[in-house]
């Protein structure tokens, strides 16, 4: 048989208050008591159905339970699983009030004792949050590593009024918009019926005191922004993007939590010679044909000073000569990275008449025939004055 609507046991409309509960389940206990029906065999059953509904409706909480989720709400026997009827939608929470339970602390996060449990951790310490800023430097920098200063906007603790956002000397009270308790509650309309929501009050910050004359440092914030001057050591073979974490130089915490950390994410600007790759610098050198075609030893700018690059006999333009050892140095080890040298064999533009005809014997002496002397292109070059 289907268990009777706890209402229509009582005899009371669903908008009854508590004391007309009260009064309905006095007046049928008062009939239906055992000991003054002992005749009639059902006058228990009845007598029992009443103080289930009175148990319920009587308990505000299990009879909100019971309005958005009827019986299954409050009775563990019509358990979520056993298939009863319209409680499939919420198999998935276990059976009966403890279902309701785990829904509420879905909402709200809740943990401990449903929603109040939320707001009050507001109260306690919090740790402060991190603060994340971008740093440039240069490649030069970031190969020799480098201490940089960094202005970083932070929240303090005021000082004048340490924290409390009173004026120093002035009382503090309790707020009058939560009464003290840090949280204001809120209905809200959800997919499961009306709930109470428990938010953290405006008006104190969830302290549940507010100042009666505000710090004027920090408008009775209790918090001023202020931009701090932090060391930060950047250490040498960084790479592009890596981030620094600096502990304790980010927000402060509240409440005695910890402060929180400075992560500086360091960005290495394009340089004019080297390009860089993992740990490996590349650079490109123009070097003349004579010096490609007899070989020669050179003196290039690295990164950072000079070294002798070796360009052998014979050596063809794009080709890559290696440094070892004049890279960036690899971080938080030892050794460095390679430097890779790409030649480019430049052809002279501006001959004066003994190169061209060194040039020209030259030519012969490769069995090639050179353009005589006052040629076609010299005429031309003539032509327009050069
Ligand atoms: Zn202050
Ligand atoms: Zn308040």
């Amino acid at each position: 048989m289907a268990k009777r609507d706890f209402y229509e046991v009582l005899g009371v409309s669903r908008e009854a208050s508590d004391e007309e509960i009260k009064k309905a389940y006095r007046q049928l206990a008062r009939k239906l008591h055992p000991d003054v029906n002992k005749d009639d065999p059902k006058a228990e059953d009845k007598f029992k159905e009443v103080n289930e509904a009175y148990e319920i409706l009587s308990d505000s909480q299990k009879r909100a339970a019971y309005d958005r989720f009827g019986h299954a709400g409050v009775d563990p026997s019509q358990g979520m699983g056993g298939g009863a009827a319209g409680a499939g939608g919420f198999g998935g929470f276990g059976g009966g009030f403890e279902g309701f339970g785990d829904i509420f602390d879905m909402f709200f996060g809740g943990g401990g004792g449903g929603g109040m449990g939320g707001g009050r951790r507001r109260t306690g310490p919090q740790r402060g949050a991190d603060v994340r800023m971008e740093m440039n430097i240069s490649l030069e920098d970031a190969a020799a590593g480098v201490k940089k200063h960094l202005e970083v906007p932070l929240t303090e603790i005021c000082d004048t009024c340490h924290g409390n956002g009173a004026k120093p000397g002035t009382p503090i009270r309790t707020c009058s918009t939560c009464g003290g308790t840090g949280q204001v509650k809120v209905s809200q309309n959800t997919l499961f019926g009306q709930f109470v929501n428990v938010r953290t009050c405006e008006k104190c910050g969830g302290e549940g005191k507010t100042a009666e004359t505000p710090c004027t440092d920090c408008n009775g914030r209790g918090v001023v922004r202020n931009r701090k001057r932090i060391e930060v050591n950047v250490p040498s073979g960084i790479s592009h993007g890596s981030g620094l974490r600096i502990q304790g130089a980010g927000e402060a915490g509240l409440n005695g939590g910890g402060t929180g950390d400075l992560i500086v994410v360091v960005k290495i600007r394009p340089h004019k010679v080297f390009k860089r790759e993992g740990d490996d610098l590349y650079r490109d050198l123009s070097i003349s044909f004579t010096q490609a075609a007899l070989g020669t030893k050179l003196t290039v700018d690295t990164l950072d000073g000079q070294a002798e690059l070796n360009v052998p006999e014979g050596t063809q333009s794009e080709t890559v000569l290696k440094l070892k050892g004049q890279g960036v140095p690899h971080l938080g080890g030892r050794g460095r990275g390679d430097l890779f040298v790409r030649v480019q064999i430049t052809t002279p533009s501006q001959l004066t008449a003994e190169q061209r005809d060194l040039l020209r014997e030259l030519a012969k002496s490769f069995g090639e025939e050179p353009p005589e002397e006052g040629g076609f292109f010299s005429k031309v070059k003539n032509a327009l004055g050069k």
